[in-house]
């Protein structure tokens, strides 16, 4: 994708959204002096913006052509350009507001994000959770993407922890030293329209983050049946993504050697 600016000085690209060339985009929080990470009040905190990969997508749902469709194995949500006819009905289907048309272009397609399904041919994972340094951004199977959401959410807010980064479910995994964040006791995308493969922690309310409240059922209207095979009971995803912000009080020390925390 190209990069998208914001600004008329064009040095780095800087979208403010995800768009028909941005497919995930990190917004920012802000409140008041916005001086306290992950503080509603006064504070600044982060949320990642793509697409969740519904365990029950309703773009797939809506797609009439089936150019929008969601892998048995691995559950990534992906899109066929040579199978849209441009109708737009994924747009509008979806919670999240993902699929972006291209309206600028003469040849228009959607976007949105596809979990770096062309890394993972070549035996990678997502990008973004490749190069997060913290593991705010984690990949990995369901299952232990849930359990480390529940680990964290049952830490000590400001004990000492380690954030294990990059591909949970595999064992060339590293992690990041840092203090527990206050997490609201919720996991975002466990429930929410059936349940994403993408989940999200945070210490701010999910509406501020602009993340929206939604039922549990989801909008795709399936059976109970074909919920509970595609997610209650977790048999179908071999590779998840998580997404777990929280709030990072690392220790280090200064030029002097005394503590600081940032
Ligand atoms: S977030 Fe939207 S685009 Fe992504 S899978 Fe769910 S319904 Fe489809
Ligand atoms: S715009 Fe394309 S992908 Fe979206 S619903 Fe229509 S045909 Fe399907």
């Amino acid at each position: 994708m190209p990069p998208e600016f914001s600004t008329v000085e064009q040095y780095w690209d800087t979208p403010l959204d995800i768009s028909g060339k941005t497919l995930n985009v990190i917004k920012v929080y802000k409140d008041g002096s916005s001086v306290i990470k992950d503080s509603e009040k006064n504070g600044y905190a982060f949320m990642k913006v793509s697409c969740l990969h519904c365990a029950d997508p309703s773009c797939v749902s809506a797609c009439p052509v089936s150019a929008m469709t969601k892998d048995p194995v691995n559950g990534i949500v992906s899109y066929d350009k040579g199978a849209c006819i441009g109708c737009r009905y994924c747009v509008a289907a979806c919670p999240f507001g993902v699929p972006r048309f291209q309206y600028d272009t003469p040849f228009p397609q959607i976007t949105k994000c596809q979990l770096c399904a062309h890394r993972m041919k070549e035996g990678k994972y997502a990008a973004c959770a490749y190069v997060c340094p913290t593991g705010a951004t984690l990949f990995g199977k369901v299952r232990d993407l849930h359990a480390e959401a529940r680990r964290r959410l049952a830490l000590k807010p400001g004990e000492d922890a380690e954030f294990p980064r990059g591909n949970l479910s595999t064992h060339d995994q590293s992690s990041f030293p840092a203090k527990a964040a206050k997490y609201l006791p919720q996991i975002y995308g466990e429930k929410e329209v059936g349940g994403t493969q993408m989940l999200k922690l945070s210490a701010v309310s999910f509406e501020k983050l602009g993340m929206p409240t939604l039922p549990e059922r989801s909008y795709a209207a399936t059976s109970e049946t074909m919920q509970h095979t595609l997610y209650g009971s977790l048999v179908l995803p071999l590779a998840f993504l998580g997404v777990l912000s929280y709030v990072a009080k690392r220790n280090v020390k200064d030029d002097e050697g005394n503590d600081e925390q940032h």
